[in-house]
């Protein structure tokens, strides 16, 4: 255990965040940097090293939360790295972009803030980085057998990880021009610069997954192609077909799919592009969706130089507070949520529902109309009277996916079977209806987090190695069903 008493000594303390003025002037991620060293050591001696962990239980990969967090209070950051990549790929991934399950399930967090598991973590992963203790793991021996890993979002990497550290000859097929998947061209620079992607990728390059970019399977390569070429195939291809908004004018100049808006403004900062070709400068900007990927619209806004923002959510504002009956502890609460992008400024609007668009002559939209919404037998019904419209000259909508991509023919070219959901259906395994294919993700599980992407590749690793060579010593943290303590 830390320290016995670190609970009743130090209050929560979290990482610090730049001034919004400074931070919006420019794209580097918004805390300051390594602020977190000097006070995590006392942060992690918070932890009580409860006889049942729930913090374990609420993360969907089983982090060895205590015993890092015991390490990180030593000050012994070796041991707590290898601890933590135990079970977890890419701390540096979920260390910046987790929602942190694990937190709401603290037990700390009955009657006080919780421990800030997250900022330990990446606290722990960014010091070994910097001290050398990431190096690659290069398999002993290799076992003779080809594994393609289609996409390259967390759950392929970390799939391919698993397999090539198994011993097999592992390459993964990505149709965009660069590896990462949302991590690369979803989530922006200022919520995790990119060269933490890099830096991982050339350690998995060092340790032999092959990378091959720009060739999208089912249209560059038939998937029976695919199949045939390797003993199996891990599908990672990620629920990337947006919900769209089919309202009167939506065919106007200027509404975007926040899919077409986000990955160009990271490609400016990958040195693409000088300026984006879609752009907030000096617009009224509407994003039509409360969740993450409106944030990360809003906060890519304010960086391009918007007149204003405005967030639309049909649903009603969340609570601020855990309600104890429908989201007791240890469950993962559906909180108001104060991003680092709200913090930038904007207006948030809840329970309102777009009506129509309006245009100009020249075809480009101006104008959001919106009623404002109450929820009537758990549907949303406008409010007599409430109808009124707001300037709008770049609108996003980020309203969630609704599957996997179906317009490549992968899914034909394969015959893979699709649950009720619209998602690729896979067994206890993560084995699809076609022997030697599996799948992980949100291909399997539909739009989710990053930290079940890494799960469910991890898990799917240990059944295409047990596909392969009978037995699989990899470890398998989710089974496909699983939800643990989260929505
Ligand atoms: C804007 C945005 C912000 C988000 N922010 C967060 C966050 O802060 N925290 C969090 O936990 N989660 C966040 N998420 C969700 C998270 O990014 C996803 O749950 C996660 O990336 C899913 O990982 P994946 O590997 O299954 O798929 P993806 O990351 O979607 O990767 C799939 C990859 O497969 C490739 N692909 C698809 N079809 C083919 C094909 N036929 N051939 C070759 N390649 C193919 C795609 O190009 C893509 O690169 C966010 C999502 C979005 C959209
Ligand atoms: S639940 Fe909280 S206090 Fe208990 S072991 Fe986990 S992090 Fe430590």
């Amino acid at each position: 255990m830390a320290d016995p008493k670190g609970f009743l000594n130090h209050g929560r303390e979290v990482a610090r965040t730049r001034p919004v003025e400074e931070r919006t002037k420019d794209w580097n991620e918004v805390y300051v940097p390594g602020s977190l060293l000097p006070i995590i050591s006392k942060q992690a001696s918070r932890c009580m090293d409860c006889g049942i962990p729930f913090c374990h239980n609420g993360c969907p990969l089983g982090n060895l939360i205590p015993e890092w967090n015991d390490y990180a209070y030593r000050e012994d950051w070796g041991a707590a790295s290898e601890r933590l990549h135990a079970t977890n790929n890419f701390p540096e991934f979920t260390g910046r972009l987790c929602p942190a399950p694990c937190e709401s399930a603290c037990v700390l967090g009955i009657n006080q803030p919780p421990v800030t598991i997250k900022n330990v973590e990446v606290s722990i992963i960014d010091k070994a980085w910097e001290t050398g203790d990431v190096a690659p793991q290069i398999p002993e021996r290799l076992s003779g057998k080809t594994v393609a890993v289609v996409g390259s979002g967390p759950a392929g990497l970390a799939a391919a990880q698993q397999l090539t550290r198994a011993g097999h000859t592992v390459a993964v097929y990505e149709r965009a021009d660069r590896i990462g998947g949302l991590l690369r061209y979803g989530i922006p620079e200022f919520k995790m610069e990119k060269r933490h992607i890099n830096r991982r990728i050339e350690q998995m390059r060092a340790e032999g997954t092959k990378f091959r970019t720009g060739v999208e399977i089912g249209r560059d390569m038939p998937a029976t192609a695919l199949r045939k070429r390797y003993d199996a195939v891990v599908l990672a291809v990620g629920a990337t077909t947006a919900r769209d908004l089919p309202v009167p004018g939506r065919e106007l100049k200027g509404i975007h799919q926040a899919m077409e808006y986000l990955p160009l403004a990271n490609k400016v900062q990958e040195g693409d592009y000088v300026a984006p070709p879609i752009s907030a400068e000096g617009k009224h900007v509407v994003v039509i969706g409360g969740g993450d990927t409106g944030a990360d619209c809003v906060g890519t806004a304010h960086r391009q130089g918007a007149a204003s923002v405005t967030q639309l959510e049909i649903m009603p504002r969340p609570g601020e507070e855990r309600n104890p009956v429908s989201q007791p502890w240890p469950t993962f609460p559906m909180l108001y949520k104060v991003t680092s992008a709200h913090e930038e400024g904007g207006e948030r609007v809840y329970s309102v529902s777009t009506t129509h668009f309006e245009g100009d002559e020249d075809g480009n939209v101006q104008w959001l109309h919106l009623t404002e919404v109450e929820f009537v037998d758990g549907r949303p019904t406008p409010k007599p009277g409430s109808e009124r419209k707001i300037p709008a000259q770049l609108v996003t909508l980020a309203m969630g996916f609704t599957g996997t991509d179906r317009d490549n023919g992968m899914v034909e070219q394969f015959g893979l079977d699709l649950d009720e959901r619209g998602n690729i259906a896979r067994d206890a395994d993560f084995q699809t209806n076609v022997p030697g294919v599996f799948v992980a993700g949100d291909a399997g599980r539909g739009q989710s987090l990053i930290v079940w992407a890494i799960a469910e590749g991890r898990s799917a690793a240990r059944g295409c190695d047990r596909f392969l060579t009978g037995a699989s010593e990899l470890p398998a943290p989710i089974r496909p069903t699983d939800r643990a303590l989260m929505v």
